[in-house]
């Protein structure tokens, strides 16, 4: 038996108005008293766990468990945990001053909110709704369902338990009490209102199911275990089984019975301590019409659920990742907002970047099937990367996978690595051309001499790769070209082609043109006047008339046709028509010029090759002319003609 009696004690000034906000806080956010009680009572399940750790006289067989008692008939709900407990000292330094920075973070919020609103102080304060979520305001939270808390607890150093009781107004009491258990029963006399809903066992299932599944501690609603999903996040990988893995994607995701692409499990110590693991789902559901999916990353901070949806642990061309971030530097009562001022999360984000882009290069490398698999869901998305992520573009450029002229059977890829492991010794750029589709981009001008020359072009058939090529520029000390460019430079050793006679006139071999092939020029010239900058002999055909060539500097073709279409008043920069003295039509021309009375006929075949070519890229120029043009070709072909059988 003791022999103290019941003391009586004041609040602190502070904790009076903190616990008059929270008496007055709305319905909607209470069940968040709840998760903060748990999170207390497994913070001193932690510590006990240490202290047996190190103590071998405080161990004992008992297991370490949170436990909620509803209690409909007495009209309470109890919060056991079996833990260190507080002594008396310690009920008064922790549950009668604020010295911990949650709540004190709260009040300030909550005096900055109520210096804003004047006139809704009296109605129970609108504005502190929001605020009261947000923040970890902990123990006092007790005072948003109950009228009355009392704790009975032991410490683990001490034989006496004690009974600490407040209404949550200016007073509280401690007195001993003979019989306690080690650790702490917070019990609330739930207000009027909060009866029902707080002494429902399914109810306060959901809410440990919502809030504290990932509390590291077993936490019982009267007999049943609630949260039986392991922290699979928190063991070393070997002990994880690819079964739980897949149940925590399952869990994670809501999708049942589907199982990841792949997972990432991440464990670092320092410079931050963190633990993660990531997921790729099977399918893209984005390319299936559902939509942008606006899922995050569940972010924890010691196994507590801070945030379930945070989109600032990874960049946008990686928002298809699903997964669990736990770090024990992130402060438990952080929230939503200060989250976002968070210093923690852009180094988190950056680490967690780079393993998930270095595990992407390892997955292509060891497991190309695979990885051809995920290239095909998300390619569309990770690429994005490249024109975003200065920093990763690099990495990310390894990871695309583009069609080539090295292998032309449909649906076959290759990646920049492997294709300037195939470039020639004296080969500085990569070549590539943009097109509507591979059967068009094989018949493309552009691609003929390097057709010829043996020298590999990559295929691109969607604009996304073109963007992100023209913002890559450069892979592997290599500049990226689009070959209908000016600025392109054939290595001196490839081949001369087989099937034509065409030289280089940049590399200094001559070609040899027909006789009249300088008239032709300076009638297309005439011709053609604004519409190109240039008219000039080609130095790249084998076969083709003419082709257009984009002046050095100058976006691609395709990526102007792109934006033509998108950006009003685009202008498409004009380009530099190349005609080739080999072609048959052109020889015939040349011929023609000697007399001046065909200039007219040659000025309209210049006009027309000019349109013709415009045409391959997709581009429509003065239709009205171009058709009358036509017509008028056709009929003087038509009267060339004779009905007389030789
Ligand atoms: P915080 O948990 O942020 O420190 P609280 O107001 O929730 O703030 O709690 C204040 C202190 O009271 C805690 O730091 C802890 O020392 C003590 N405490 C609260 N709940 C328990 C409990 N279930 N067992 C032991 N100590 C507790």
């Amino acid at each position: 038996m003791t022999t103290a009696t019941r003391e009586e004690f004041t609040f602190q000034t502070e904790i009076k108005q903190l616990l008059n906000i929270l008496s007055h806080s709305l319905y909607q956010n209470r069940e968040i008293a709840v998760r903060e009680l748990v999170s207390n009572a497994s913070d001193s399940l932690n510590k006990l766990r240490h202290i047996q750790l190190s103590e071998a006289e405080y161990r004992d067989d008992a297991p370490l468990k949170i436990t909620l008692l509803p209690d409909a008939t007495a009209k309470t709900l109890t919060i056991v945990d079996n833990g260190v407990g507080l002594t008396r000292e310690e009920l008064i330094e922790n549950l009668g001053t604020i010295a911990h920075s949650g709540s004190l973070d709260f009040m300030k919020k909550a005096a900055e909110a109520k210096a804003g609103t004047h006139d809704s102080d009296s109605s129970g304060n609108k504005s502190d709704l929001s605020l009261i979520g947000q923040f970890g305001v902990g123990f006092y939270a007790a005072f948003m369902l109950a009228d009355t808390v009392e704790v009975i607890t032991r410490s683990y150093r001490e034989e006496t338990g004690w009974k600490w009781t407040s209404d949550g107004t200016g007073q509280y009491s401690i007195e001993p009490v003979d019989e306690a258990p080690r650790g702490a029963q917070i019990v609330l006399h739930l207000k009027e209102d909060a009866i029902d809903e707080f002494t429902k066992e399914y109810r306060l299932e959901s809410i440990v199911r919502r809030y504290s599944t990932f509390v590291p501690h077993a936490v019982y609603v009267g007999e049943k275990h609630v949260n039986n999903q392991p922290p699979i996040w928190v063991e070393p990988k070997s002990q994880v089984t690819p079964e739980q893995y897949k149940s925590f994607y399952q869990w994670l995701t809501h999708h049942a019975n589907e199982e990841p692409l792949w997972h990432l499990h991440l464990s670092a110590d320092s410079p931050l301590q963190f633990q993660s693991i990531l997921y790729c789902p099977p399918v893209n559901l984005e390319l299936q019409g559902f939509g942008r999916l606006e899922h995050g990353l569940t972010l924890c901070a010691k196994r507590i659920l801070v945030q379930d949806d945070n989109k600032d642990l990874l960049p946008d061309y990686l928002h298809f990742v699903y997964g669990l971030v736990d770090s024990a530097d992130l402060p438990l009562n952080v929230s939503r907002e200060t989250l976002q001022d968070n210093r923690l999360i852009p180094k988190l984000r950056k680490v967690l970047t780079k393993k998930v882009l270095d595990y992407l290069a390892e997955l292509a490398e060891e497991q190309p099937a695979t990885y051809a698999k995920f290239y095909e869901q998300f390619g569309m998305v990770l690429r994005g990367g490249v024109g975003v992520d200065f920093e990763n573009r690099e990495k990310i450029a390894r990871l695309l996978r583009l069609a080539s002229s090295h292998d032309v059977t449909p649906g076959a890829t290759t990646s920049l690595g492997e294709y300037v492991k195939r470039m020639r010794e004296d080969q500085t750029q990569i070549y590539y051309l943009g097109g509507p589709d591979l059967a068009s981009l094989l018949r493309n001008p552009h691609y003929e001499t390097f057709r010829d020359r043996g020298l590999e072009v990559l295929f691109l058939t969607d604009p996304v790769d073109e963007f992100a090529l023209s913002h890559l520029q450069e892979f592997d000390g290599k500049s990226l070209v689009s070959i209908d460019s000016a600025d392109i430079q054939l290595p001196a050793s490839a081949e001369s082609p087989s099937s034509s006679t065409t030289g280089e006139e940049q590399g200094g071999s001559s070609q040899i043109a027909p006789a009249g092939f300088d008239r032709v020029l300076e009638i297309f010239r005439q011709a053609l006047g604004e519409r190109v900058q240039d008219v000039r002999k080609a130095t790249r055909l084998a076969t083709s008339p003419v082709c257009l060539v984009n002046p050095q500097g100058s976006m691609s073709s395709q990526l102007q046709k792109v934006l033509s279409q998108t950006v009003k008043d685009f202008n498409l920069s004009r380009r530099i028509l190349e005609v080739n003295p080999q072609a048959p039509l052109i020889g015939r021309l040349a011929t023609l010029s000697s007399s001046g009375t065909n200039d007219d006929f040659i000025a309209d075949c210049g006009l027309q090759l000019y349109a013709s070519a415009m045409l391959l890229d997709g581009l429509v120029v003065e239709p009205d002319l171009t058709a009358d043009r036509m017509r008028k070709l056709m009929e003087e072909a038509a009267d060339k003609r004779t009905v007389i059988i030789t």
